[in-house]
């Protein structure tokens, strides 16, 4: 697989172009074990400098939101659908997200989390496997099978669309409430009312 423990990707050479314009392969963080699984589309500067995903303004707006709703970023899992930044944060193509897809399957399968969120158009799609227009369909559940096993996916806008266009951060807001309300209740998610 190219993973030392199904989650962690130390070496790759797959992907010509992002192998030029990475600093550093970044991996999923959070625990192993979480209920939620946020999905983004690759690395931009900020990641790609410090080795972990949704870490510059996005990942702000994503820590903000998740408080609002009364999760933590420690209690939730977060990656991306490609582990290498993009040259000039262009989209990543499609090679590249078939070449990356082993190691986002391994981590879905690893970490079996109840619910897998997708943040912004580029996840969206390359999960549901269709054309999604992320602000008509945020908070939309559908069950997929994912690594051969069954996987609820709920769409959601990209954190950064709120600092772009403020009306798109209710709908933020609330699919990620609709998030935490459908792993609230089952076994391990932490929510902060409970401390
Ligand atoms: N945007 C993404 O899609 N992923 C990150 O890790 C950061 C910003």
């Amino acid at each position: 697989m190219g993973t030392m423990d199904g989650l962690t990707v130390t070496e790759c050479e797959r992907c010509e172009a992002l192998c030029a314009s990475r600093s550093q392969i970044v991996n999923g963080v959070g625990p192993a074990d979480a209920d939620l699984l946020f999905v983004g589309e690759g690395p931009g500067a900020n990641e790609d400098e410090q080795g972990e995903p949704f870490v510059g303004r996005s990942g702000d707006v994503l820590d903000e939101t998740l408080r609002e709703v009364g999760l933590d970023r420690g209690d939730v899992r977060i990656t991306n659908c490609v582990r290498c930044r993009p040259p000039e944060n262009r989209d990543p193509h499609k090679q590249e997200l078939a070449n990356c897809r082993g190691y986002l399957e391994s981590e879905i399968e690893l970490v079996d989390p109840e619910l897998v969120v997708t943040l912004g158009k580029v996840p969206g799609e390359h999960l549901l496997e269709r054309d999604v227009a992320v602000t008509g369909e945020a908070g939309d559940v559908t069950d997929m099978t994912v690594a051969g096993g069954p996987q609820p996916v709920m769409i959601c806008v990209h954190p950064a669309a709120t600092l772009y266009d403020p009306s798109q951060k209710e709908t933020f807001e609330s699919a990620l409430a609709k998030a935490a309300e459908f792993t609230d209740g089952e076994s391990g998610q932490k929510r902060l009312g409970d401390f």
